[in-house]
């Protein structure tokens, strides 16, 4: 064999067009190509090279000894689930882990019995994840999401300015590294203001043409989060309903949280906002000033945690032009509460309450837990221990070997 000489191109002028900071790097370096056209980064081979051993690295230290046993199934769920299908009788579902290279990524998937199993499989594999990354350089921070279905997923992402390959927006601490993403569960673990000062009944004020939280605080001059914010949904099929969801003036709903809890505890499956002459049809005028207190019963209610504890709160008094003040939960009106709060930029930190700011996310590693066990059409079911028939629950996630090498210093 003739000694060649490896190619480690000299690049003096960083890629055109790109910003991501990690791609740059390995262009700088002569380990890759960025291909604008068709959005690809290529490895050269010092790049192939370095991909090679992290993949190595993580597939034979790591996820191997996490459980995931390495299978070559060409790539195919399909392929994948008819060996659970041949075998998820046989053995338990300790051995039903696998781990597959496709591409770039590392893709991980088992069956569990429960969702709690299911958890404690993905956590077993991201507590490896963090040390081996950390080898890498690479400070992972993992984020919890729901999926509008109510999957939870387990999002693995480092800080970036620019991401080509699977960026996401989201949040960061600048004091602690903590990370959200807009649908992360996000319990209310602020002040309620007003605690200590002599409460007062209810009563309506005119407030004409304060039909936003915005205008409402301007001519009361009172901080958001002395009110209440109303959204009104419908549910789709019949019967219709009204669903009114309350937060506290200065947070925002996000309609995941709402659509999974809607699905889990209510067996609602599919609602969408009301239409003013909905609102009209099965309110009377209310839009712009719905309140919680003197609701229809047949308005399904539902409240953010942020709404607990509220005391002296200025909310819609459900006639045009008017407000109610004095507002207490509890005392004026109940509901169940749920977390259904949406991240947004200065948001109290979960850790260290310092206000959150927008970042993006380099997505390294993703979980996914289903919401519900396997569809019996599936085939696939085991006996449990007293001989009942149980259906397993599916995990899969990934790696993404790229982004390792885009993010690792
Ligand atoms: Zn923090």
């Amino acid at each position: 064999m003739p000694h060649t000489e490896r190619l480690i191109p000299k690049t003096k002028n960083p890629p055109a067009k790109v910003k991501d900071p990690g791609v740059i790097r390995l262009v700088m370096e002569g380990r890759g190509v960025y291909n604008a056209k068709s959005d690809e980064l290529l490895l050269l081979p010092e790049g192939a090279a370095l991909f090679r051993d992290v993949s190595e690295g993580l597939k034979q230290q790591f996820f191997l000894r996490a459980g995931a046993q390495a299978v070559d199934c060409l790539g195919s769920d399909a392929a994948i689930r008819s060996i659970a299908e041949r075998f998820i009788r046989e053995y338990g579902d300790a051995a039903l882990s696998f781990q597959e290279e496709r591409g770039r990524r590392l893709h991980l998937t088992g069956w569990s019995a429960t969702q709690e199993d299911a958890r404690e499989k993905v956590n077993r594999l991201k507590e490896g994840l963090l040390p081996a990354m950390a080898g890498c350089g690479i400070p992972l921070c993992f984020m919890e999401s729901l999926s509008p279905c109510g999957s939870l997923y387990t999002i693995g992402g480092v800080q970036t300015e620019s991401a080509v390959f699977d960026g996401e927006e989201g949040f960061a601490c600048p004091q602690c590294g903590f990370g959200a993403f807009a649908d992360s569960p996000a319990p209310f673990k602020g002040v309620q203001p007003g605690e200590g000062e002599e409460l007062q009944p209810l009563k309506d004020i005119e407030t004409p043409g304060a039909n936003t939280i915005a205008d409402l605080c301007r001519q009361l001059d009172i901080t958001p989060d002395r009110t209440l914010k109303a959204m009104l949904y419908i549910s789709e099929g019949e019967p219709k309903r009204i669903i009114a969801v309350f937060i506290r003036g200065d947070r925002a709903i996000s309609l995941v949280k709402v659509g999974h809890y809607l699905s889990t505890e209510c067996g609602i499956t599919s609602f969408r906002r009301a239409t003013e002459q909905e609102l009209k049809e099965h309110l009377g005028e209310v839009a712009g000033y719905c309140g919680p207190v003197g609701m229809p019963s047949s308005v399904l209610l539902l409240c953010d945690e942020s709404v607990q504890g509220a005391k002296k709160t200025v909310v819609g008094a459900n006639r045009p032009g008017y407000h109610r003040t004095g507002c207490c939960f509890e005392r004026d009106f109940t509901a169940p509460l749920a977390d259904l709060a949406q991240w947004e930029e200065g948001a109290p930190c979960l850790n260290c309450q310092t206000p959150v700011k927008s970042v993006i996310w380099r997505k390294i590693a993703h979980f996914e837990i289903p919401q519900h066990a396997a569809d019996p059409a599936e085939r696939l079911a085991f006996r449990d221990r007293d001989g009942s028939k149980e259906f397993p629950f599916r995990w899969s996630g990934w790696v993404d070997i790229t982004n390792i090498l885009l993010s690792s210093s």
